[in-house]
């Protein structure tokens, strides 16, 4: 089963804004911390806010405190002052393109104009807008109800920001010939009508469509609509628990869109048991091949087995020929720390990968004990070739185990910065660098006791890579991670320019081992390991382009880039 991801579906830019707007607010606004309103239609997410110790007020009271945002929808203008008169700090993160509909009303209400909303009349949104139009305000869901209403001497003409584009087309067109002095708005969101032209189309070249969002969620409906008016089936689902999944039995092309308000996380654990369901039913070779992709992993196996082979290409690059004991070592020390990582990383993982915190959740103590073991063994056997090689390891498996711990008391930091997971963006730069000293340095202090010019050469090599493959999961894992608080480096830059930044440091990289081969400050295996940098460019540039859906498919094959470096760096071996 061919499974594809609408290019447009998840939070649209107002939604988004309202959560980041949200999250911000327990460190810049008083407590407590209410929503107008549910955020979005997502359990989960509600609950973690409530653990954030933000609720919901669905009604204003007499008297409140603390902090009330608006959500995307808007209010009516009354709503906001009696908010405000209550004694909430009040704060708007209407969507600006609904604020454009309200001024539209709220202009034309001053001047005398009848305002029609074609619309949901329960939808907030719309409950907001009427808000605008005083006395003067009608909610139509068609043409027939725009024929029951009396013909006014003025009157515009706006729609509900998700509203069907051809239902609005219709009605508008009936005005052009019925009601010609009426003014029409096309106030139709263009998110929301690229989603559904997207959808329209996806859905003409697929057996069937998933439409994933909240049961009250208006545009979610829509999308739905949409699809079932072009003959395919269309199962709307609030998450992936919902889904039947013998629907799919017999489909052979399935597309998967979302509403406005779904996060991508729920979006991608829909692909994700889809994916699973349709290898499950697969040959039986393919399923093979992919429980033991999630089971390398899962484990870390896989991670370890990457580090070992850029250790390896690391150290043969540095003209290092014995280096079994240093490899092992490696992939002793990268398998330890990241089971660790996993374990304190598996609140996030609870919306990014929950099969993965499930994992780490029910093995707990054995993965805590594998972890320890894995990283005494490598600790011995550091400790036979050194006191430098041992002490380095040593401090890096300490800065990794203090990563979570505070290190300074509150009144120097004001609560904020504690630990050196605080610190934005720490977890990439530090995985990263904490990789590059155990593949590219670590070699050096046991073969020549210290760093050379080389050693230099091929860290930044190793680090770059690392680094653009942990900063390209954290691209993957923004929602999730914005959510729960851990402030990533595509959280502190945007996607865009950390993706742009990536590129930039994977086409650097290759350039500076061939200038480096070329002065022959690093063996000419450089040459080869070009490949490396350029197959995660690859990766990261299909991935953009919407070729590759985030699975355990791409994740196996960004970390198979440091497997590739190492089969290469055998190849070469070979050859020479
Ligand atoms: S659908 Fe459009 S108008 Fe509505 S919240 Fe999203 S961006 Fe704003």
């Amino acid at each position: 089963m061919k499974i594809t991801i609408a290019k447009t579906a998840g939070f649209c830019m107002g939604v988004r804004r309202a959560v980041e707007m949200v999250l911000d607010t327990p460190s810049k606004y008083n407590s407590p911390i209410y929503t107008f309103g549910p955020l979005i239609h997502n359990p989960q997410v509600l609950d973690l806010l409530s653990e954030k110790g933000i609720t919901t007020l669905t009604k204003v009271p007499d008297h409140g405190e603390g902090t009330i945002l608006i959500r995307a929808h808007g209010v009516p203008p009354e709503t906001k002052d009696q908010l405000s008169r209550a004694g909430f700090t009040v704060l708007d993160a209407t969507c600006p393109r609904v604020i454009r509909v309200q001024v539209i009303i709220r202009k034309h209400t001053r001047k005398g104009y009848t305002t029609i909303i074609v619309g949901n009349r329960n939808h907030p949104e719309v409950v907001g807008l009427l808000g605008y139009a005083g006395q003067n305000g009608y909610v139509i869901a068609g043409t027939e109800e725009l024929k029951a209403l009396p013909v006014f001497d003025q009157a515009i003409i706006v729609a509900q920001t998700t509203q069907n584009q051809q239902l609005y087309e219709q009605i508008t067109r009936w005005t052009g010939k019925h009601r010609a002095h009426y003014k029409i708005f096309n106030t139709i969101c263009n998110s929301t009508s690229r989603r559904q032209i997207e959808v329209k189309e996806l859905a003409h070249r697929s057996d069937a469509i998933v439409v994933v969002g909240g049961r009250e969620s208006g545009n979610t409906r829509r999308l739905a609509e949409i699809v079932r008016e072009t003959g395919k089936p269309a199962f709307q689902v609030e998450s992936e628990t919902d889904l039947n999944l013998a629907d799919f039995g017999s489909l052979n092309r399935v597309g998967i869109t979302a509403g406005a308000s779904t996060p991508n996380w729920v979006l991608r654990r829909v692909f994700r048991t889809l994916d699973k369901e349709s290898i499950t039913k697969g040959r039986a070779l393919h399923r093979a091949f992919f429980t033991l992709r999630r089971a390398l992993l899962l484990t870390n196996i896989y991670v370890a087995l990457g580090a070992g082979s850029l250790c390896f290409a690391c150290a043969e690059l540095q003209g290092f020929y014995d280096h079994f004991s240093t490899v092992l070592v490696t992939m002793l020390y990268v398998f330890s720390m990241h089971i660790m990582n996993n374990l304190i990383g598996a609140k996030a993982d609870r919306f990014n990968d929950p099969g993965r915190a499930h994992f780490y959740q029910k093995y707990k103590l054995p993965l805590v004990l594998l972890a320890i073991m894995a990283g005494g063994y490598g600790l011995i056997i550091a400790a036979t070739m050194g006191v430098l090689p041992f002490t380095v390891l040593l401090l890096m498996s300490l800065l990794g185990l203090s990563y979570n711990l505070p290190l300074l008391p509150d009144i120097f930091t004001k609560g904020r910065y504690r630990s050196i997971r605080d610190i934005p963006g720490s977890k990439t730069v530090l995985i990263a660098i904490a990789w590059g000293v155990a593949t590219a340095v670590f070699p050096a202090l046991v073969h020549i006791n210290g760093i050379s010019p080389a050693t230099v050469v091929v860290f930044f090599w190793s680090t770059a890579l690392v680094f653009a493959r942990t900063a390209f999961f954290d691209i993957l894992d923004m929602q999730g991670d914005r959510i729960v608080g851990r402030e990533t480096i595509p959280l502190l830059f945007g996607e865009q320019a950390t993706t742009r930044f990536l590129k930039l440091i994977l086409t650097i990289s290759p350039l500076v081992l061939i200038f480096s081969a070329a002065i022959s400050l690093v063996t000419s295996l450089a040459v080869g390991l070009t490949v490396s940098p350029v197959f995660l460019y690859l990766v990261i540039a299909f991935h953009e382009k919407g070729h590759m859906l985030p699975g355990i498919r791409l994740e196996f094959l960004v970390e198979s880039g440091f497997i590739l470096a190492g089969l290469i760096t055998l190849t070469w071996m070979v050859f020479n």
